[in-house]
């Protein structure tokens, strides 16, 4: 019997595992899978805190529903019945500039209205129908693509905290075409965002926001529980070593040992650049290059006086230069039922990212002390909070830089160098929750394909 071990327990990880077991009949003898989880619970970055009554996700808020790989975790691990899609309110969303909150409206008119945009600026973004489309292919900024498109007004009070709130990640140094690959088809098939939007009204699939009833960890755990392979935790991988048949793991400080014929690294890109290095130089250096700076959550929860002075909606990002440190803010019981006791209200805040890597350098303390002064500020509140949660994570979401997608062609290219070993993950082909449990499955349908079609006396 072959056997596949997958290095590390978030939804990429899983995901990958499930599909390799979804395809396992087609590998001559059957495939046993181990995923090995470094940490003491499945789920990575999706991990759901819950406590006195309140939930709070220390990572992603949920997923854009639609993506078919989703559709078929979801219900392989059971979940369909607690599917929880957001409130209709999570279509309110707010920017504060200028020393206001205001309203991200739809429409021209109502972007003018809540003082976002100047008219001037609005006028440069509707002549967005007449700048010819760029020839060079050379990469291009986030910024500097919505500046030449939409105007830098546009790029400086839209799109920079539109990236901030995607990526938690700085728009002059993010590449368009690898961090928000739809706009620069739009420009390349339409010449224009503003046409290819109109062309195609009615067919883009936007999805909306879900999550499930007991919050995002409940998909990683069930799959963990119920997708027909084994899950280690708390089984750090820190060696792989080549044998004649395939690979060695080392797991944990005692000398404990795994042979497979197959690895996936489902861990992050600083983890499986270490783990490659004694492989191939080139390839660790590739995946040690992807940014992945930290960011800072603060969840509060405060009683009716809060609630009273929170907007309802998704939440508010914070433009740069407003003399806030936060990111931005997640109302988070107006999303979902269920996240606070009854009269309270729960919002995060958010600091860090590429914008503010220094962040990481506060203690969880500093943190909180932050948080709570920011946010009384913001919305007036001068009761003290009556929850509190910190979660640091100190790599969190790739930023994909100029250069990203050259990169992630090389570590693919020079990945398939190395027989049986793959790699998936946020950090190479979409950051969010969704597109790392795509990318997971589509390596697992890959493993199997490679083990199948392998010699029977394959060795190095
Ligand atoms: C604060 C925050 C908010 C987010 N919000 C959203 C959102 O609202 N919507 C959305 O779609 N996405 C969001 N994301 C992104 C989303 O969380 C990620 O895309 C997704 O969870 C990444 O999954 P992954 O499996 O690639 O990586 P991870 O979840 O990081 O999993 C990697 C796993 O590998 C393990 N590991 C590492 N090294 C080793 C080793 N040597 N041995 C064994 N195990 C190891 C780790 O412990 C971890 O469990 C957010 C992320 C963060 C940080």
């Amino acid at each position: 019997m072959g056997r596949l071990v997958v290095v590390g327990g978030g939804i990429a990880g899983l995901a990958a595992a499930w599909a390799a077991r979804a395809a396992a009949r087609r590998v001559p003898g059957g495939l046993d899978i181990l995923v090995l989880e470094r940490g003491e619970d499945v789920g990575g970055k999706a991990r759901t805190i819950s406590r006195d009554g309140w939930l709070v996700e220390a990572g992603p808020t949920g997923f854009l529903s639609g993506g078919a790989e989703m559709d078929r975790l979801v219900a392989a691990s059971g979940l369909a019945a607690e599917i929880l899609p957001a409130n209709a309110a999570a279509a309110r969303r707010f920017i504060y500039h200028g020393g206001r909150m205001r309203r991200v409206a739809a429409n021209p008119l109502g972007l003018v209205r809540s003082g976002l945009l100047s008219s001037q600026g609005m006028l440069r973004l509707l002549a967005e129908v007449v700048i010819p489309r760029r020839r060079d292919s050379s990469d291009e900024s986030i910024w500097d693509f919505a500046a030449r498109r939409l105007g830098a007004e546009a790029a400086d009070r839209l799109v920079a905290p539109m990236t901030l709130g995607v990526f938690a990640g700085d728009a002059h140094r993010l590449s368009l075409v690898a961090s928000f690959p739809t706009m620069a088809t739009l420009e390349r098939d339409h010449g224009s965002l503003i046409r290819g939007l109109l062309a195609r009204r009615g067919r883009m699939q936007s999805g909306t926001l879900t999550t499930f009833v007991g919050g995002i960890q409940e998909l990683p755990r069930a799959l963990a529980a119920r997708g027909g392979f084994r899950v280690s935790c708390h089984a750090e991988v820190n060696r792989i070593a080549r044998v004649r048949l395939g690979w060695e793991i080392s797991v944990g400080g005692d000398g404990t040992t795994i042979t497979a014929d197959a690895i996936i690294l489902a861990a992050d890109s600083a983890a499986a650049a270490s783990l490659l290095r004694e492989h191939s130089g080139p390839l660790a250096a590739d995946l040690a290059a992807i940014h992945c700076p930290p960011v800072g959550v603060v969840a509060l929860g405060y009683g009716p006086e809060g609630r009273k002075r929170i907007p309802t909606g998704f939440g508010v990002l914070i433009a740069r230069g407003e003399g806030f440190r936060m990111l931005g803010n997640l109302w988070d019981s107006h999303l979902y039922p269920g996240r606070c006791p009854d009269g309270h209200v729960l919002i995060r805040a958010m600091y860090g990212g590429g914008v503010d890597p220094q962040a990481g350098t506060l203690t969880p303390g500093e943190l909180a002390t932050l948080a709570r002064a920011e946010v009384a500020r913001l919305y007036g509140i001068e009761a003290a909070p009556c929850f509190e949660q910190v979660v640091q994570w100190p790599r969190a979401i790739p930023q994909y830089e100029l250069g990203h997608s050259a990169r992630v062609t090389r570590i693919d290219e020079m990945t398939a160098a190395l027989p049986g070993m793959f790699i998936t993950g946020s950090a190479l082909h979409g950051v969010a929750f969704p597109a790392a449990a795509a990318h997971g499955v589509q390596t697992g349908e890959r493993v199997v394909e490679w083990l199948s079609a392998r010699p029977a006396d394959w060795h190095w």
